[in-house]
């Protein structure tokens, strides 16, 4: 199609992909670099229990501090995804949460669990399980502190396989939630045979604050309850996005109106402290 626009068109055109070419090549390399150097880094969001609004557990998100900017996961994850780092990155997140789990545990500050989010390639791997436990029991690390997030692509793609993933994974004490509920395609009946412990709604349906989402939100919520699920809200912003949660009965809340990410020394003395950073400490301190 290019070619038959004209011979500068065709050029240009190959000159972008090129020059896209090479941009990416670049990143993988400092991806693969950075992993080496140790430079990316995990802050945590409290998940929050609405009865007595205390944290139940963290989420780890991964950040790259990059020439002195932090840059977020949607700008490395697709990139490593496609050239095959993600797994290292995986494992990168899971050692990182096993070293702040550890030191959370050996100075009493906190024994409350740490969910990751598994990308599907990852969790795919055959051998995911057998590599887990292996880290794991390097760091002496209990099962029962480590959750996993997947969506509901990841879930719904070989249904087989990952129902017995999640089953290998279930039995050691490693819980799953379902994260960005509501977007994907899941099928109810394989979802009800998984051994899932919680959905997370994704932002979207709360960030939309009107009559059509809270009434998904709504009816998402009445499910969890009825397929014994806990039910956790993403992206919580304001107090009146709360309130609503509330009325339907949510169990528990992640968003800014609590908690940012923090790094892991906030992290800790959010913990010690009982209070979150402050707005405007935790807007720099988030990416
Ligand atoms: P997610 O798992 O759905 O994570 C929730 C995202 O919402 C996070 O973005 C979090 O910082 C953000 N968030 C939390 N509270 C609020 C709020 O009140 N308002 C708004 N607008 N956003 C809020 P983040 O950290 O940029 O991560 C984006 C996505 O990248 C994650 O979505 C997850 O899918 C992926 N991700 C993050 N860390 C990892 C990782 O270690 N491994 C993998 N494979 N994926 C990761
Ligand atoms: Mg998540
Ligand atoms: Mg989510
Ligand atoms: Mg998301």
């Amino acid at each position: 199609k290019a070619k038959s626009e004209g011979k500068n068109k065709f050029v240009m055109f190959t000159q972008e992909m090129n020059d896209k070419l090479l941009n990416r090549i670049r990143i993988e390399h400092s991806i693969r670099i950075g992993l080496e150097r140790r430079e990316f880094s995990v802050f945590y969001q409290p998940k929050i229990n609405l009865k007595n609004e205390q944290p139940t557990s963290f989420e780890a998100l991964i950040r790259w501090k990059r020439n002195g900017q932090t840059l977020g996961p949607e700008k490395f994850i697709p990139i490593a995804e496609e050239a095959g780092l993600i797994d290292d990155m995986s494992l990168y997140v899971l050692d990182e949460v096993c070293l702040f789990l550890c030191r959370l545990q050996e100075n009493a500050i906190s024994t409350l669990p740490i969910s990751i989010n598994m990308s599907p390639r990852t969790f795919n791997n055959p051998d995911i399980v057998t590599t887990i436990d292996n880290i794991l029991a390097i760091h002496a690390v209990d099962h029962r502190l480590i959750e996993f997030e997947i969506t509901e692509t990841t879930a719904m793609k070989d249904v087989r396989h990952t129902l017995s993933t999640m089953q290998d994974f279930r039995q050691r004490g490693i819980r799953f939630s379902i994260d960005d509920f509501g977007t994907g395609y899941s099928s109810l009946s394989y979802l009800s045979e998984m051994p899932v412990s919680t959905l997370k709604i994704d932002k979207r349906f709360i960030a939309a604050d009107n009559a059509n989402s809270r009434s998904i939100v709504s009816i998402i919520t009445a499910m969890s309850k009825q397929m014994q699920l806990k039910v956790v809200a993403e992206g919580v912003e304001t107090r009146d996005q709360l309130q609503w949660l509330r009325d339907l009965d949510c169990d528990e809340v992640q968003g800014f109106y609590f908690c940012r990410p923090m790094p892991d020394l906030a992290t800790e003395s959010y913990l010690q402290t009982g209070s979150g950073s402050s707005p405007a400490e935790g807007r720099s301190a988030q990416v």
